[in-house]
């Protein structure tokens, strides 16, 4: 599971550049969708969010408990239990539930994944996520339909040039989370009231989001104060929204077919 994935050549759209790296075993499936989805990508004006770490003493130490519990070990009884309620959380929605496989994997040096695995279990089959739109997420090691990567800055653009030293990214069937990001936010996120927990959160469901067919900021922001769409580029912009990590009722749908 801490192995890069595999040859899946995937083209990167938007971008025209591409090629993931070769060199492993944990591939993806073979139905990569062509198009990357840079978010926060390098060309865009991002001098209001220039990313730092930083919060209140108070709300990070009331945030450094959710942190925790995120990545607390999981055993195979609480996976379980996890994957049941999402299950339920889907034919709530009137969806038939459909599970997806995830390899997970860090490229650079990025330290222990065991946090990081658990973090994206929990969001990724939380009831406020996308188990509302039908799909459920069980870690794999091999035969994956994604790959979800933690990555050191440095190795960004190894994915795609569109990709950002900066910002997180997906490129086909791999899911890029730039550690810096994991670690540290984004300055005007967090000071927009926004908290580490939640920013992994986010972050977590707005890429995995491109995986599920959702492309950047095709919902827009409703109005000042409003909750912003999963899929608005928060990280670049909150556009007057307020921070948010879960998919609003109007992006819950999946486009699994490409
Ligand atoms: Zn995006």
């Amino acid at each position: 599971m801490r192995t890069m994935p595999g040859d899946a050549t995937a083209a990167a759209g938007r971008q025209e550049t591409s090629s993931v790296p070769a060199s492993g075993p944990a591939s993806a499936t073979a139905s990569a969708k062509a198009s990357a989805s840079a978010d926060e990508s390098s060309s865009a004006s991002a001098s209001s969010t220039s990313p730092a770490s930083a919060s209140s003493a108070e709300s990070s130490d009331n945030d450094s408990a959710k942190i925790a519990a995120l990545e607390a070990n999981l055993t195979g009884a609480e996976k379980n239990e996890i994957l049941t309620k999402a299950k339920q959380t889907a034919l709530e929605y009137d969806k038939t539930p459909t599970t997806l496989k995830y390899c997970v994997a860090g490229k650079g040096d990025v330290g222990s994944l065991t946090g990081f695995e658990n973090t994206i279990f929990r969001v990724l089959n939380d009831p406020r996520g996308w188990p509302r739109a039908g799909v459920v997420f069980e870690q794999a090691d091999s035969g994956c339909d994604f790959t979800i990567v933690l990555a050191a800055p440095s190795e960004m653009k190894t994915f795609a040039d569109g990709c950002s030293d900066q910002y997180s990214c997906r490129v086909g069937d791999d899911v890029i989370i730039n550690k810096e990001r994991w670690d540290d936010g984004v300055e005007a996120w967090l000071a927009a009231g926004g908290t580490l927990s939640q920013y992994r959160t986010m972050v977590i469901n707005h890429e995995v989001g491109h995986r599920l067919g959702h492309v950047d900021n095709e919902t827009t922001c409703a109005g000042a104060g409003q909750a912003a769409p999963l899929m608005q580029e928060q990280s670049m912009s909150l556009r007057g929204c307020s921070p948010n990590a879960w998919p609003l009722d109007d992006e819950l749908w999946t486009d699994l077919a490409y």
